[in-house]
């Protein structure tokens, strides 16, 4: 995710220093996979017990269920624009870790009816959490097909008492995208990104719109009945339930084949014409950003690539979707931006393809997202990472509150604290002045292919810059990731 006022600062301290430079990108150091470790499951003997209502993220207790691991999302819904009210009905294949007689799924729309194995379940909701009581217990291991019908209207569902809904509706249609909440305004899940699933997503609507989502078009637009049509999109990787997106309303679709598969770009008919000129002088940069940045973490995680600029002057951030980023349009009203087009192109690895294992660990996601603008400034003409970060720590003294939030741990609160991104781009940086280029860059790509389509937390990524580079960097990393004081000096 990318917020619209870090970029200005970003493009400001851009502006300050203009110097050519070279840039050794280190080199590829092989590494082996570390061992997969299979949960140990209860024997189907055991008592039935109740899912967990919570996956156990210290953050967000009631994020994602426990008790089992979904595998394919089927999500199926119908959207009224003019009433903002959808009609769902997602098909969840999923394998019991428990012997479960009850458990849950994360939906903040009312549901209404639930078979779980083709057989009717009971269904209670409060709140965000639809606990399903299935007719029989599930055993461990066993295969569950989870059915959920459900309708209701996205906006008058506030996130919290302060906090309005995530759901986003245009003058003709609407966005669903957010992090970490979205997911439970549109479909039901088991709503945490170390859950990941495929999805299929079906979306019928009013003939003549749009509909934008992940990953490949299998269908569309497809006649869905008197006056509707219907389109159908797939995302074949392991995908966070909070990196599923749809995007409706009148677009204009580029398309065009690259190296690296379909892609396919989605610019709303409601934007302002010189922003949506710059909209696509950035976005269609696509393939050229990946170019970059597989030559510095590797292959591309994905087999479609893209961007929407959904005309939706409320959406005040870019978020990293899988395969297809959406762009807040105030990112180019001022004329093109580049950068926030690297940053959501580098969660393409660096959140997507590996996902933080709680959201405590963002500092994954966004201080490497970070970095990889510095690296496309420096690439590009602007300061060196290293000048990066020896500008941000001048321009926050000791006693801004930005040093309280340690990126590595930030609280539930500052998980998308600027400090998270900026500090934690100079953590990167410290660490590779600490260990070396070639140890650096070798430490990322083994990061990014070890652990393609999976998850990990901050000490697991410590732990590959150790075996990797074979230096010790628990000083570094509590000075840079867990003190929540300014460092004595910028990385050096
Ligand atoms: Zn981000």
């Amino acid at each position: 995710m990318r917020n619209r006022l870090l970029l200005i600062g970003l493009a400001l301290a851009v502006l300050l220093v203009v110097i050519a430079l070279v840039m050794p990108w280190g080199g590829t150091h092989s590494a082996q996979a570390p061992a997969s470790s299979a949960p140990t499951l209860p024997p189907s003997s055991a008592p039935p017990v109740m899912g967990a209502e919570g996956i156990g993220d210290p953050y967000f207790p009631l994020a994602g269920n426990g008790g089992y691991d979904a595998t394919a999302y089927d999500v199926q819904v119908r959207y009224d624009p003019a009433a903002d009210r959808i009609e769902g009905h997602t098909t969840i294949t999923a394998q019991a870790t428990e012997n479960l007689s009850r458990f849950n799924l994360d939906l903040r729309l009312p549901a209404s009816v639930v078979t779980v194995n083709n057989q009717p379940a009971q269904l209670h909701q409060v709140g965000g959490e639809l606990q399903i009581t299935p007719a029989a217990p599930v055993l461990v291991g066993s295969p569950m097909t989870v059915v959920v019908d459900y309708a209701g209207v996205p906006s008058a569902i506030p996130e919290g008492p302060d906090d309005p809904s995530p759901w986003v509706r245009t003058a003709d249609g609407a966005v669903a995208v957010g992090e970490p909440d979205i997911a439970a305004w549109w479909y039901p899940s088991n709503d945490h990104p170390s859950d990941k699933a495929t999805f299929t997503i079906t979306a019928t609507v009013p003939a003549g719109l749009q509909v934008i989502s992940n990953g490949a078009l299998l269908g569309g637009p497809e006649p869905a009945g008197p006056g509707m049509e219907q389109w159908r999109w797939q995302e074949s990787e392991p995908m966070a339930t909070y990196l599923a997106f749809v995007a409706i309303g009148h677009y204009d679709i580029v398309r065009r084949d690259t190296r690296y598969g379909l892609y396919l770009a989605a610019y709303d008919h409601g934007l302002a014409p010189q922003v949506a000129g710059a909209a696509r002088a950035s976005v269609e940069q696509t393939p050229d950003v990946i170019d970059f940045l597989s030559g510095i973490f590797g292959p591309y995680p994905f087999h479609q690539l893209g961007g929407v600029v959904p005309d939706a002057p409320n959406l005040h951030f870019a978020l990293e979707n899988q395969s297809r980023p959406v762009y807040g349009e105030g990112f180019f009203d001022v004329g093109p931006d580049v950068s926030v087009v690297v940053h959501e192109l580098a969660h393409q690895w660096f959140g997507d393809s590996v996902s933080v294992r709680h959201w405590s660990d963002i500092w994954l996601n966004e201080g490497f997202a970070t970095y990889a603008q510095w690296l496309w400034d420096e690439r590009h003409g602007g300061p060196s990472a290293k000048q990066s970060a020896a500008m941000n720590y001048a321009d926050h003294p000791a006693d801004d509150e930005f040093w309280r939030v340690p990126p590595g741990a930030p609280g539930k609160a500052a998980v998308l604290d600027r400090a998270v991104y900026t500090r934690g781009a100079m953590a990167l940086q410290a660490i590779r002045m600490a260990i070396g280029d070639q140890n650096f860059f070798a430490s990322l790509r083994a990061w990014a292919t070890d652990r393609a389509g999976r998850n990990g937390s901050v000490q697991d990524f410590l732990a590959t810059v150790k075996r990797v580079s074979g230096k010790n960097v628990d000083e570094v990393a509590q000075t840079w990731l867990f003190a929540p004081v300014r460092p004595a000096a910028p990385p050096s």
